[in-house]
């Protein structure tokens, strides 16, 4: 992985020149004290994830720890769960906006069910490393596609907007 370029590592050697060149380590990866999220190739001195700002030239602000693997592994089943609440979200939002047996809706609610569960615990657990745009887009998901299994509004929106030409069609 490519070394931060905002991000340097010093040591309490800095004010003193004879031991500088010796503890001064090379830039070397640094984390969010918050949730440990990885600082790197930042614009801004402030965590993306929680938005606690860091002194890029003050170890104090940042930690040289990665978060624990189980947080990591979550943090990965999280963001891909919502890849994939996205391209159902966008299947679903299709099939019932085209007009389909409200059935159909139902048993694609069940099917996903255990994973919308999943994926809400997992934005609900702040310790989880998973950006607050990641957070907000997968409840997102989940809102708009239980709103479709349950009411199936697209079709609704879509019957609407043909109303006048129905009617049109039937006088
Ligand atoms: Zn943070």
């Amino acid at each position: 992985m490519s070394t931060p370029p905002s991000i340097t590592s010093q040591t309490q050697g800095h004010d003193r020149p004879d031991r500088y060149c010796v503890l001064q380590e090379p830039a070397a990866t640094r984390y969010c004290i918050g949730r440990h999220y990885q600082l790197s190739g930042l614009q801004r001195e402030e965590c993306p994830e929680c938005g606690l700002g860091f002194d890029a030239h003050d170890l104090r602000t940042t930690t040289s720890k990665q978060a624990g693997n189980i947080w990591r592994a979550l943090a990965t089943l999280g963001q891909l769960l919502t890849v994939g609440a996205c391209f159902i979200l966008a299947g679903i939002l299709i099939t019932s906006a085209i007009g389909v047996e409200p059935l159909f809706l139902w048993l694609a609610g069940i099917v996903a069910a255990p994973f919308i569960l999943i994926l809400v615990i997992l934005t609900a657990i702040p310790a989880v490393n998973i950006s607050t745009r990641t957070r907000v887009l997968a409840l997102a998901c989940v809102v708009v596609f239980v709103s479709v299994v349950l009411t199936g509004w697209p079709f609704r929106l879509t019957f609407m907007v043909h109303r006048p030409e129905l009617e049109r069609y039937v006088a």
